[in-house]
């Protein structure tokens, strides 16, 4: 007689039950049982900086998950086991006698680390077949860079040309009507202290504990009962954002978003406003796509849907507006996710920091990163200088003088989330626009405070938004003051965040300390003793960055060299920029614009010279994203340029069609 097919079914990057390629894979397998686990893994308890609000959307997408599993099979629920997944899961599957381990593969950073060390582990016992099955992304990471030869995909141009050999996103699978039970969850003797050693040299998350933790002290959780742990048992406060988490929440929220079929059709990322904030102007949906609370193909499909049931009704009718197309419109936000994975599944771990990247600029940041002789990464960090450590927590806390800066800061702190071009303000202001600290050091408050905080799309972002990699028009820079007034005079997102300024009048609010003492007076609120001073002169600061930044370009190191791995290239640029060349004309004559690679800054319409943005009139991207390489003054495009046009021409062409 057959053996009867036994499934562990490993919960992670998918918190839902519709359009789920792994959940169907598993069921068509026939199994008699199906162990719905969750591994409560203490890296991202002690080692990742987790901030309340993304522990507090999981907790409440676990739950939701956990219903929808017992709709379908009265007996199954989530099942979370409190220990890393290297352990827990072999143990698991000698103990329940598994004969499949079925999961959505993860392609990112520290999981596809992980997950070849528990496969290791798994195949080790026998017995135990394992099946990773894609689902997370439209197109498979791992194909786009087998296609694109082993290389990073660093521009959309790029991603396109790899992707249009591989099959489209079909469309989604609908959720299972019927689950089987779990079998006996008897753990017998599977943990032993040996095999699940919990804890951690440094606890990262520390400073937001309020009370001790205690998420660990059973492996089954309090009772034995596989519960789903509590923010109380990580000693942690009530999470302070409005945003729910769950399968059913980001379904509702799709079809709401979606019922606008106008606002969807004619999507168009760089005049969403960023001030908007009740409701946002996007769809505010990254957050359950990070945890796989909504499939990337149900979106993209309804997206289509809707685009399409409009084109129809608006057929006859000539003065309405024509549908968007990528990568300002929804599909495009998708595609420059999928871009940032494949990239990052080519590149590997060393995609999230500067040293051993080999796609990243070096440039001499303040605060890096340090490592010991070894090349390991020292945490905690060793404090930098008191003027750049002072102004990196300034920025973190939303304290910087500016007000657009320091709302944006507060609102992410509270919500968890803001949009997109607030987070290019406040990287931009971090790294080559004022501060000139490093990239490394806003990622890590984003992976702190985002709800959709994501190894390939935040590390992706921040190198592109300090032109580090993907992007290299340095010279361009958000104005504090000239940007946010382009979308809100009023200044909505400062007053709602900064209510120390709410009565400050329209002509002041983005400039607050130039306002008279007595309109100060009026407005309840003293410029240096209410409200910060600004802590630089953005102006001044902007123009160092950028011939900074010049000559680190000049130099041409990226994180792989020799120079930046054995530290000697901080000192080289440290002697360049003392000989003067602070001073040196921050033109960007040819060739020291980098390659060139690379679309305009996604969806930001920083490249269209609206007047909020200071731009340098050398070279524009337009919304499309795509370069147009038309310089001033009659200069010709380069041999590399009009080459580059031509592929981008092809692969819209070949996008157009689908
Ligand atoms: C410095 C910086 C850091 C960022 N960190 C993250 C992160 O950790 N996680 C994350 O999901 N996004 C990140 N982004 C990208 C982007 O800002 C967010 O995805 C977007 O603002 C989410 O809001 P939304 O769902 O309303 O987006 P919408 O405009 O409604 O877009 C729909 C979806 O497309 C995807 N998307 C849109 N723009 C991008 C982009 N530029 N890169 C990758 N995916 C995109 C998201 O999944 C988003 O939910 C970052 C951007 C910057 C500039």
């Amino acid at each position: 007689m057959a053996k009867a097919t036994r499934v562990l079914y490993w919960f992670r990057t998918d918190l839902r039950v519709h359009d789920s390629p792994a959940l169907h894979a598993a069921l068509a397998l026939n199994p008699e049982v199906l162990y719905p686990v969750w591994t409560w893994d203490p890296e991202y308890v002690f080692s990742h900086r987790v901030g309340v609000n993304r522990f507090n959307f999981l907790l409440e997408s676990m739950h939701d998950l956990s219903a929808a599993l017992t709709t379908r099979s009265p007996e199954s629920r989530l099942l979370v086991v409190r220990a890393p997944p290297q352990m827990a899961i072999p143990a698991l599957c000698r103990q329940w006698k598994i004969t499949h381990l079925v999961y959505e593969r993860d392609t990112a950073g520290y999981a596809a680390i992980r997950d070849s060390e528990v496969v290791k582990r798994v195949r080790a016992l026998g017995g135990t077949e394992v099946l990773a099955v894609h689902g997370h992304t439209l197109y498979d990471p791992q194909r786009v860079v087998a296609a694109n030869h082993g290389k990073p995909t660093m521009s959309l141009a790029s991603w396109r040309k790899a992707a249009q050999g591989l099959p489209e996103p079909e469309r989604p699978l609908p959720p299972p009507e019927k689950l089987p039970p779990p079998g006996d969850t008897d753990l017998g003797d599977a943990f032993t202290r040996k095999n699940q050693p919990i804890g951690c040299d440094t606890d990262l998350n520390e400073d937001t504990r309020e009370t001790e933790l205690h998420c660990y002290d059973h492996i089954a959780g309090p009772n034995n009962e596989f519960a789903i742990p509590s923010m109380d048992e990580l000693g942690l406060p009530p999470a302070t954002t409005s945003i729910y988490g769950g399968e059913t929440e980001a379904l509702r929220r799709l079809d709401a978003y979606c019922r606008d079929k106008v606002r969807v059709a004619t999507f168009a990322k760089p005049k969403t406003s960023p001030a908007e904030f009740d409701p946002p102007a996007t769809t505010l949906l990254s957050p359950y796509l990070k945890f796989g609370c909504l499939s990337s193909r149900e979106f993209l499909w309804r997206v289509r849907d809707a685009v399409d049931e409009y084109v129809k009704s608006n057929g006859d009718a000539k003065k309405s507006k024509p549908a968007s197309k990528p990568p300002e419109n929804l599909e495009g936000q998708l595609l420059f996710r999928e871009m940032y994975y494949a990239a990052e599944c080519a590149q590997g771990i060393n995609f999230g920091q500067v040293r051993g990247n080999s796609i990243c600029r070096f440039i001499d940041w303040k605060l890096p990163n340090q490592y010991a002789a070894d090349g390991s990464k020292l945490v905690p960090r060793p404090r930098g200088n008191a003027v750049d450590e002072e102004r990196f927590q300034s920025w973190k806390e939303g304290k910087t003088g500016f007000p657009w800066i320091d709302a944006i800061m507060r609102q992410l702190r509270l919500e968890g989330w803001i949009h997109h071009l607030a987070r290019h303000s406040v990287a931009c202001f971090l790294t080559r626009g004022q501060c000139y600290i490093s990239w490394e050091r806003g990622a890590e408050v984003f992976d702190e405070l985002l709800i959709d905080w994501d190894p390939c799309s935040n590390a992706g972002n921040w190198m592109w938004l300090s032109c580090s990699a993907f992007f290299s028009s340095y010279y361009r820079v958000y104005g504090v003051k000239s940007f946010p007034e382009k979308f809100d005079k009023t200044g909505k997102l400062v007053r709602k965040f900064c209510p120390e300024l709410a009565k400050f009048p329209d002509k002041y609010i983005y400039a607050p300390h130039t306002a008279p003492i007595d309109v100060q007076k009026k407005a309840g609120c003293i410029i240096g003793r209410d409200y910060p001073m600004p802590i630089l002169d953005d102006k001044l600061e902007k123009e160092r960055c950028i011939s900074r930044i010049k000559m680190a370009y000049k130099k041409g190191y990226h994180g792989d060299h020799e120079a930046v791995l054995s530290e000697r290239a901080t000192a080289e640029l440290e002697g360049a920029h003392d000989k003067g060349s602070e001073s040196a004309d921050r033109a960007a004559d040819s060739g020291d614009v980098g390659e060139g690679v690379g679309d305009g800054p996604a969806g930001s319409g920083i490249g269209r010279g609206g007047e909020g943005v200071q731009v340098d009139q050398r070279s524009r991207s337009d919304e499309q994203g795509t370069r147009k390489s038309k310089r001033a003054g009659g200069v010709q495009n380069s041999e590399g340029s009009s080459k580059r046009r031509k592929t981008d021409r092809k692969v819209d062409e070949f996008f157009s069609k689908k």
